[in-house]
């Protein structure tokens, strides 16, 4: 039996993919550690983990946190150097505590690769987004003197990196954490440029078990209609105008209707709510898609993974950071749609929803990917790659 740090930020989207292989690892008797927020203690104790509290420090952080500039690539470069500054002594701290024979860590949050050079400890990278060979702009726009955000982030990096003891960090290190071993949640046959790496990244596909959670939701209501499932996440989630637009949409047909609006959204703002619509501020997405006939999202990985699984076609709204790239993808494969925020309108999104339903290809391209996740091994095979590396 070894002891493992699994150390993460604080978002459902970075954790949900892990607590399978987490149980999965504690099944197979590793003592499994986790690092994370008191949002998510009940989670992974059901795991089977022991939780490792982030402390006040690191939700003050995320409380207090705003953007420190307006381009979207440098400030989300910055958030992660920041959330990394924060995290690392903390955890680094926990790691000799516990006195930790490895670390899996987060591909973005809490600098779990420089934890493991620094404790001179195998480190495994967890990724729940594409795998990232290269940053997701052109190279001109990394140039020194193209952006005063741009040079702010170097002299920061310049910085940060003599405090960890580092030569030289790039943003591509930030961006994306390899280590020797790097699991991938997504099958090979989604991942964009799939060929193009090396034999570290194990694309293992969507890590799927049943959630130990306690979400009230009349699940027996989802049986005579056709189900539409609608959620964008659980970040940026307070899109009232968006919500409105689909009950304008959805409101008196033939479809039931499952809005998840998140923790930010006025209810009130939505108006009346029609009878053929749940919605709630947080739904059990799994049982929820098991019953779904199309599900609306912002194309985050883990919801487009996590429908695919299910063969349930996706209308993707990209918003931010990487659902462009999810939401490329899905249309690519066939397995659903891309639209623009500002284009849609109550007609557009029934004609989309209309249109996926009438046409069987969509169906059949989503439960292709759905099969390519079973295939690639899940939470099972990450486990198998893992147990592996530790002990070479
Ligand atoms: N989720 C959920 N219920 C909801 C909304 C979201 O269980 O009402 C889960 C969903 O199953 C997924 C995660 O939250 O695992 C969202 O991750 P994703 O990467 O799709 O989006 P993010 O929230 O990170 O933008």
């Amino acid at each position: 039996m070894s002891k493992v740090l699994f150390i993460n930020g604080s978002v459902h989207g970075h954790i949900n993919p892990t607590l399978p292989l987490v149980k999965e690892l504690v099944h197979r008797g590793e003592e499994v550690f986790y690092f994370t927020t008191a949002q998510f203690k009940e989670k992974v104790i059901a795991a089977g983990a022991v939780y490792v509290d982030a402390g006040e420090k690191f939700t003050e952080f995320n409380n207090n946190y705003r953007p420190s500039g307006s381009h979207p690539f440098y400030v989300l470069i910055d958030y992660i150097l920041q959330t990394d500054e924060v995290m690392l002594p903390l955890v680094l701290d926990k790691a000799k505590e516990i006195s930790v024979d490895y670390i899996i860590h987060d591909s973005l949050f809490g600098a779990g690769n420089i934890v493991g050079r620094r404790l001179n400890k195998p480190d495994i990278c967890s990724c729940t987004s594409f795998a990232m060979g290269r940053l997701p702009i052109p190279p001109h726009m990394l140039e020194p003197g193209f952006h005063p955000e741009l040079d702010a982030l170097y002299e920061k990096i310049g910085i940060v990196s003599s405090e960890w003891g580092i030569t030289k960090l790039s943003i591509m290190d930030i961006f994306f954490k390899k280590s020797g071993l790097n699991i991938i949640f997504t099958s090979k046959e989604f991942q964009p440029d799939a060929g193009s790496f090396d034999d570290s990244f194990k694309f293992v596909g969507a890590s799927i078990a049943q959630r130990h959670e306690t979400i009230g939701f009349p699940i027996e209501e989802l049986e005579e209609k056709a189900v539409v499932y609608i959620s964008m996440g659980t970040i940026n989630n307070n899109f009232a105008g968006f919500y409105k637009k689909c009950i304008e949409a959805f409101t008196e047909t033939d479809y039931k209707i499952v809005l998840s609006i998140g923790q930010k959204t006025d209810i009130a703002e939505l108006g009346r709510i029609p009878n053929n619509f749940i919605v709630k501020r947080y739904v059990p997405q799994l049982d929820v898609l098991k019953k779904t006939g199309i599900f609306i999202s912002h194309g985050g990985l883990n919801s487009v993974n996590e429908a695919l699984y299910y063969g349930v076609p996706v209308i993707a709204i990209p918003q931010a950071n990487d659902q462009f790239m999810v939401s490329r993808q899905l249309a690519a494969v066939g397995a659903g749609l891309s639209l623009k925020m500002e284009d849609i309108t109550p007609q557009l999104l029934k004609e989309s929803v209309d249109k996926i339903l009438r046409d069987a290809s969509y169906k059949a391209a989503s439960r292709k990917v759905g099969e390519s996740f079973r295939a690639a091994g899940g939470y099972e095979a990450a486990a198998d790659y893992i147990l592996g590396y530790k002990s070479t």
